[in-house]
C-alpha cells in the first residue's frame, strides 16, 4: 500500500537503495523545471487552455489546414528548442553510470533524457517519438525537424512532403495513432524485467504507458512514484512522493 507521504521519503529511499534493476517510466513533469509546461497539471498547456488538445488529435490535424497551421507555429516556438536538462534528468544518468537502471521509459518528446547523457548503457525508449524528427503521414518519410520548420520559417505555413506531397508531423504519438509496437514490447519486457519501478512525473492517464505500471508490480517489482499530483497507481506504489521532481530524485538515487 501507499505510504503516508510525510513518510514516503524515507520509504523510497529505502527501496531505491536496494535496487539493482530500475526501470523509469518518465512524463512531462520532469521538464517542467526545464521550462517545458506539461499538459495536465495545474499549469499544463491543457489545464489553461483545454482547446490546445485538438492539434493532438490525428483526425483533426489530418482535416484542418488551419489546425495544421497552428502546429507548426507552436513547434516552432515549443520551449524544447531552448530547454535544458534539470537535476532530475541528471540523476537518471546517475543512476544509469550506477549501473542500476534497466531502461528509461519516456512519454517526453523532448530529448532532454539524451541531452543530460542517458542512453549510453541503458536504452531510452521514447514511446510517444519526438519533438525534433518529421514524418510523412503517406509515405513514411523521416527527416529532422529543424529542416521543415525551416520551411514554415521561409513561409509555408503547412509544408507538405517533398517525395509525396503528402502531410507532414512532428515524428510523435497523437491521439487516434498507435504507439510503435516494437518500442511498446521493449517497454513491457523492461516492466516485467526490473525490481522496482519508477514512475516520474506522469500523470499516469494514457495508456498503453501507464500500464506498465500495474504490469510490473504483478510482475513482483516495487513500485515508486514521485509525482506533484496522485495517480490512478498510487494504491499499489510501495512509496509515493509528493515533492518536487528535480528534489526528490537526486536525494532517491544517492540513496
Ligand atoms: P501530464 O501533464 O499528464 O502529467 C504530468 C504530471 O507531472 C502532473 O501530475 C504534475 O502534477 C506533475 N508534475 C509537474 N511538474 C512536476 C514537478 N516539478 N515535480 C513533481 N511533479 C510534477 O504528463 P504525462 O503523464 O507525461 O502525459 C502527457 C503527454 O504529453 C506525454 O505522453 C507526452 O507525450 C506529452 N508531453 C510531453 C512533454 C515533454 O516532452 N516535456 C510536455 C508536455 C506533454
Amino acid at each position: 500500500m501507499a505510504a503516508e507521504s510525510s513518510r514516503a521519503p524515507q520509504r523510497a529511499r529505502e527501496i531505491m537503495a536496494g535496487a539493482s534493476a530500475v526501470t523509469a517510466l518518465t512524463g512531462a513533469g520532469i521538464s517542467t523545471a526545464s521550462g517545458i509546461p506539461d499538459f495536465r497539471g495545474p499549469q499544463g498547456v491543457w489545464t489553461n487552455n483545454p482547446a490546445a488538445a485538438r492539434m493532438f488529435d490525428i483526425e483533426a490535424y489530418l482535416a484542418d489546414p488551419d489546425l495544421r497551421a497552428q502546429a507548426w507555429r507552436s513547434r516552432s516556438e515549443h520551449p524544447a528548442w531552448r530547454a535544458r536538462p534539470n537535476d532530475g534528468h541528471r540523476a537518471l544518468v546517475d543512476l544509469e553510470r550506477q549501473g542500476r537502471l534497466r531502461a528509461l521509459v519516456t512519454q517526453n518528446i523532448d530529448e532532454l533524457h539524451q541531452s543530460a547523457g542517458s542512453g549510453l548503457q541503458a536504452p531510452v525508449l521514447e514511446v510517444h517519438g519526438s519533438l525534433k524528427r518529421a514524418v510523412c503521414l503517406s509515405c513514411g518519410w523521416r527527416g529532422t525537424m529543424e529542416a521543415v520548420l525551416a520551411r514554415v520559417a521561409a513561409g509555408e505555413a503547412d509544408p507538405p512532403c517533398e517525395v509525396c506531397g503528402g502531410i507532414l508531423k512532428s515524428d510523435t504519438v497523437s491521439f487516434g495513432q498507435s504507439l510503435d509496437r516494437q518500442l511498446l514490447r521493449e517497454s513491457a519486457r523492461a516492466a516485467a524485467e526490473c525490481d522496482v519501478l519508477l514512475a516520474v512525473g506522469t500523470s499516469l492517464q494514457v495508456n498503453p504507458v501507464a500500464g506498465l505500471v500495474p504490469l510490473a508490480h504483478e510482475a513482483g517489482a516495487e513500485v515508486v512514484i514521485v509525482n506533484a499530483e496522485p495517480t490512478p497507481f498510487d494504491a499499489i506504489a510501495g512509496a509515493v512522493v509528493r515533492g518536487q521532481i528535480e528534489q526528490v530524485l537526486p536525494e532517491l538515487v544517492a540513496a
